[in-house]
């Protein structure tokens, strides 16, 4: 059997998940996600690839969370305190690629 670590790993190759569409893949909670997220960036690395975020977006006025390194959804916006924002997107790929 394999672990939720590499369920998630598999679900990530190549293709942009949000960590909830990653807790309904493989029935786990979107909290566990998180928390597996950082684990997983590690693993990957050693095998010559990179987790990557898409940065995170501000659905009320657009605001893009750049310079953003934790893995968790942003609470609140900096630039217009709203607390509408898009769920950030991960996937997993080859190290030398630029985002
Ligand atoms: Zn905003």
């Amino acid at each position: 059997m394999k672990t939720i670590r590499q369920q998630l790993i598999n679900a990530l190759m190549d293709r942009d998940m949000t960590a909830l569409d990653l807790s309904q893949e493989l029935g786990i909670r979107e909290k566990e996600v998180y928390e597996h997220l950082p684990h997983i960036a590690r693993s990957v690395a050693s095998r010559g690839k990179k987790l990557i975020m898409m940065s995170p977006r501000c659905l009320k006025c657009g605001f893009i969370f750049k310079e953003r390194t934790r893995f968790t959804r942003p609470g609140r916006c900096p630039r217009c305190r709203g607390t509408y924002i898009e769920a950030p997107a991960y996937r997993i790929e080859a190290a030398r690629r630029k985002a």
